[in-house]
């Protein structure tokens, strides 16, 4: 059976159901596979602090045997990452489609710099679903600030187009800074003409380089403001977007607001793939990341090793680790978050808790229960989240 073939069957059947993702309790629904620490750029704000490859990343032997055992716990989606994916292209596209194969869907974020018409087919024909690629200004010069390299946001626009070319689905990842949040409706009508409709806005979560830029996040009414535009965005246009980095309760706060308006957000790839689950922070519940020398964390944004796939199989780690233990009795949280009554349903970031205190069962200091108590998301009522990768 060919690839193309396979992948319809495995969106015929999310598109048949029409209610995203479901998962079992305690299955890595999701996962986030960073193939490499190399990266042909250096941003500001990478979370990974991607620079040369590790000495023991991976080889595909050992990355085709952890897909395997990911597969037998359940897992429905993984999306390679990096550092920049496409430097072991041929790795990737080697497990793409034995993701095909086994059942599960892969995509995978990238800068877009090594990725021109021939890789754009490579891609597409080994099965990727969906390509992941930034544009995280208006200003082209801002975006290649950010990005530390100049020509990046030429660069990633040309992928864009490229992956349109191919027919190849495009997400844009963007990041929301204080000092350009204001241009983020500009940002969305440039995203717009480049042919994209989903939109996977980032927060700055204080991991990795991100630490260092932490005077660039958002004011927390800069954050809810944000949130409330764009769901009005989706209500008027063709577009879906999501939050990663720290806010996975935004579709359930947009469902709210479209309930309210009597509206509904687009069938479109990011949405289908929100998970009808009411757990908020997925970190260790439906969702880590396996790093490029064969670590898991709970996620990318939680860098806790629970485990090494060389040293114990990943269902040992998945079911066994203390820490994804812990990450699964909410009753453990501490301070605002244990105390509260959306603990079960949202239970705040874990990787902001865990980088602002030190301790991952600490409350997250950017709640935004105000804003779910105005749109009206009550804790019995919250159905989903939307998955945070990087
Ligand atoms: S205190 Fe805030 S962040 Fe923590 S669980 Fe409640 S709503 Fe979520
Ligand atoms: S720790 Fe939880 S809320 Fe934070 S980025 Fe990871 S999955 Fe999202």
């Amino acid at each position: 059976m060919g690839v193309g073939f396979r992948l319809a069957e495995l969106l015929f059947r999310q598109k048949l159901f029409n209610e995203g993702l479901k998962g079992k309790a305690n299955t890595p629904l999701i996962v986030s596979y960073a193939v490499t620490k190399a990266c042909n750029l250096r941003c500001l704000h990478c979370h990974v602090e991607a620079k040369e490859a590790l000495a023991n990343e991976l080889n595909l032997k050992e990355a085709m045997q952890v897909i395997g055992e990911m597969a037998e716990l359940g897992t429905k989606a993984l999306i390679f990452s990096g550092g920049e994916p496409l430097l072991r292209k041929n790795f990737v596209l080697s497990l793409a489609e034995y993701c095909v194969d086994l059942g599960i869907i892969p995509a995978m974020l990238t800068n877009g710099l090594l990725l021109n018409h021939s890789v754009a087919l490579e891609l597409k024909e080994a099965g990727i679903m969906a390509v992941g690629l930034p544009i995280d200004a208006l200003d082209p010069t801002d975006h290649d600030s950010l990005r530390n390299m100049s020509g990046s946001f030429a660069k990633a626009v040309n992928a864009i187009k490229t992956c349109k070319d191919v027919d190849l689905e495009v997400v844009i990842t963007t990041m929301a800074l204080k000092d350009t949040v204001h241009e983020i409706p500009k940002r969305i009508d440039l995203i717009s003409k480049l042919g994209a409709d989903q939109v996977a806005v980032y927060d700055l979560v204080p991991v990795g380089r991100g630490k260092d830029v932490m005077d660039k996040a958002m004011s927390q009414e800069q954050r809810v403001n944000l949130i409330r535009y764009l769901q009005q965005r989706q209500e008027s246009s063709e577009m879906v977007f999501t939050m990663s980095g720290g806010q996975p309760l935004y579709p359930e706060i947009a469902s709210a607001m479209h309930k309210a308006n009597d509206t509904k957000p687009k069938d479109l790839l990011l949405k289908e793939f929100w998970v009808h689950n009411a757990v908020g922070c997925h970190a260790g519940i439906l969702y880590f990341s396996l790093r490029p020398s064969g670590d898991v964390y709970p996620c990318t944004f939680l860098p806790v090793k629970v485990g090494n796939v060389r040293e114990q199989s990943l269902s040992d780690i998945w079911h066994n680790s203390k820490v994804l233990n812990e990450l699964r009795q909410r009753c453990l949280l501490k301070n605002a978050c244990g105390k509260c009554e959306y603990r079960e349903n949202c239970g705040g970031c874990r990787g902001r808790a865990y980088a602002c205190t030190g301790d991952y069962l600490e409350s997250d200091p950017l709640c935004l229960r105000d804003l779910m108590q105005e749109e009206g998301v009550y804790p019995a009522t919250v159905q989903r989240f939307g998955w945070c990768v990087g």
